[in-house]
C-alpha cells in the first residue's frame, strides 16, 4: 500500500467523513448552470430564486358563480336586473345602470363598476330580475388580483429540487424555462474477479454482479446522469485504465468492492496513484471500508462490495455529498416510531438497520427490522420501507421506545 494509503487510517464517523467531503467539493469549481425548459426541469435542482413576473391572480376575478353587482351604489336594493353575464375568460366590459348586475362564473373577471359577488345560492330569479335572500358583505366572493401571489415575489428559492406542483406554479406564472443546476455526471464501475452480468451463465466461483443496477437506478432517480463502465476484475493495469477513463467521462466515480484490506483489494492503491485517498474507513455498518478521494479534479468514492453495504453507503454517504454539490439546500425529513421489538447492537458504529414502519390500529407509526441483517442479504433492503439509525455509542433500543427513522419507503431517495 503507498504512504498516499496508510496516511489516511483515520476512522471517520459519518459527520466527519461528510464535512471533509464538502471541504474537498468546496475547492471544486462550483457547478455550472443551464436553462431547461420546464417541460424538462422535473427533478432538477434550481440555480437561482424564481421571482414571479406578474401577480397571482392577474386580475380581481370571482370566487363562486353567482352574480356581480355594485352594494355600495345601490345599499337599499334587494333585486337586480341581469344584463349580461362574465364568463371565465369571456370578460364583460359595458358599465351598467344603478340596479343592474350580471351573471359570474368562478374565475370570470370582476367588472371595475363591482364590489361584491353573491353566490347562486344566496338568490331567488325570475324574467331577468335576481332577489337577494339575504344581503352579503361588502366585498364578498372576491378573489383579489395578487391575493395568492404579488409581482416580485420569490417564489422558489435557489437550491429547490423541483416539483410537479412547482413546474406547474411556474407555468400558472408564463415562466417557460428555468434555471438549473447543471446535473452531476457520474460514472459507475463493479470490481470483482468472480462478478458475471446477470445474461451470462455462471462458472464456478462466480457470482451475478448487482451493484451496477442499483446504484445506477437510484443514482438517476436522485437526478444526475449515469455513465455504465462496467465490471473491471481484480487486475491492477485494467482497473488503472478503467479508473482514467471513468475520471474523464465524469465529475464523480463511483466504484463497489475492492477497497478493504484483501489480497485482490486494489482501488485504494491505484487511486492513490492517480489521484489522492482521503479517508478509507468510515464509522458506520454496514460500509466500514468506504474509500474517498479525488482523481484530478474529480470525486471518488470506492464503496465496499457488500450489497447492503454498498447500497446504505450510496444512500448515506455519497448522496447527500452529490446533492451538497449540486446545491441542493433540503435535508431528508425523518420519522419517529415505536419499535416493537428489542434491537441489540455492538457499541462503535453507527448502524442502519433495515426496517419496516407502518400505522398500527392506533394510528401510531410502529417500526422493526426485516431480520437478519447481515450486510450480503439485499432482501433486507428490497423488503424494507426505513433505515432504523442506531447511534455509534449505542448498544441498542429496549421495545416501546420511540426511535428515528428514515423513511424511503418505494424510493429508496
Ligand atoms: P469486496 O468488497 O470486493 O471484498 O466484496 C465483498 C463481497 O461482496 C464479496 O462477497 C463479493 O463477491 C461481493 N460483491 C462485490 N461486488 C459485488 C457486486 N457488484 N455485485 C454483487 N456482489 C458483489
Ligand atoms: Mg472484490
Amino acid at each position: 500500500m503507498s504512504s498516499n494509503v496508510s496516511n489516511t487510517n483515520a476512522f471517520f464517523d459519518l459527520e466527519t467523513a461528510l464535512t471533509a467531503i464538502e471541504n474537498k467539493i468546496s475547492q471544486l469549481a462550483p457547478r455550472s448552470s443551464i436553462a431547461l425548459p420546464i417541460t424538462e426541469a422535473d427533478n432538477h435542482i434550481l440555480a437561482e430564486d424564481i421571482k414571479a413576473t406578474m401577480p397571482v391572480p392577474p386580475f380581481n376575478n370571482s370566487a363562486m358563480d353567482g352574480f356581480a353587482l355594485s352594494l355600495s351604489t345601490n345599499p337599499d336594493s334587494q333585486t337586480f336586473t341581469l344584463v349580461g353575464e362574465a364568463l371565465a375568460g369571456k370578460p364583460f366590459t359595458k358599465t351598467i345602470a344603478p340596479k343592474q348586475c350580471i351573471r359570474i362564473t368562478t374565475g370570470g373577471v370582476l367588472p371595475t363598476w363591482a364590489d361584491t359577488v353573491v353566490m347562486k345560492e344566496d338568490t331567488t330569479f325570475s324574467k331577468n330580475t335576481m332577489t337577494l335572500i339575504s344581503t352579503p358583505e361588502i366585498g364578498a366572493n372576491i378573489r383579489k388580483k395578487g391575493c395568492d401571489i404579488a409581482e416580485g415575489e420569490v417564489i422558489l428559492h435557489q437550491g429547490t429540487r423541483l416539483t410537479p406542483a412547482m413546474l406547474g406554479l411556474l407555468a400558472s406564472l408564463g415562466i417557460a424555462s428555468a434555471p438549473i443546476v447543471s446535473p452531476l455526471k457520474v460514472a459507475v464501475l463493479s470490481t470483482g474477479d468472480e462478478l458475471q452480468p446477470s445474461s451470462n451463465p455462471l462458472q464456478p466461483g462466480q457470482i451475478y454482479e448487482s451493484n451496477r443496477i442499483t446504484l445506477i437506478t437510484t443514482l438517476q432517480r436522485a437526478g444526475f446522469s449515469v455513465i455504465d463502465h462496467g465490471i473491471i476484475p481484480d487486475d491492477p493495469e485494467a482497473l488503472q485504465t478503467a479508473f482514467t477513463q471513468a475520471s474523464q467521462s465524469a465529475d464523480v466515480v463511483i466504484s463497489s468492492g475492492g477497497v478493504s484490506v484483501g489480497e485482490a483489494d486494489h482501488v485504494k492503491t491505484i487511486i492513490s496513484t492517480i489521484g489522492e485517498i482521503n479517508f478509507w474507513k468510515i464509522a458506520i455498518k454496514p460500509g466500514k471500508p468506504l474509500a474517498f478521494g479525488t482523481i484530478k479534479n474529480k470525486l471518488f468514492f470506492g464503496l465496499p462490495g457488500n450489497p447492503v453495504s454498498a447500497l446504505v453507503t450510496l444512500l448515506q454517504v455519497v448522496l447527500p455529498s452529490l446533492r451538497y454539490w449540486q446545491g441542493e439546500k433540503a435535508k431528508k425529513p425523518t420519522l419517529m416510531a415505536i419499535i416493537n421489538h428489542p434491537i441489540r447492537k455492538r457499541a462503535g458504529r453507527l448502524d442502519f438497520q433495515r426496517g419496516i414502519y407502518r400505522r398500527n390500529d392506533k394510528g401510531i407509526l410502529e417500526v422493526g427490522t426485516t431480520g437478519s441483517q447481515s450486510s450480503g442479504i439485499l432482501s433486507s433492503v428490497a423488503r424494507a420501507n426505513c433505515f432504523i439509525p442506531i447511534p455509534r455509542e449505542s448498544t441498542g433500543f429496549a421495545q416501546g421506545e420511540t426511535v428515528e427513522i428514515i423513511p424511503f419507503d418505494k424510493y429508496l431517495i
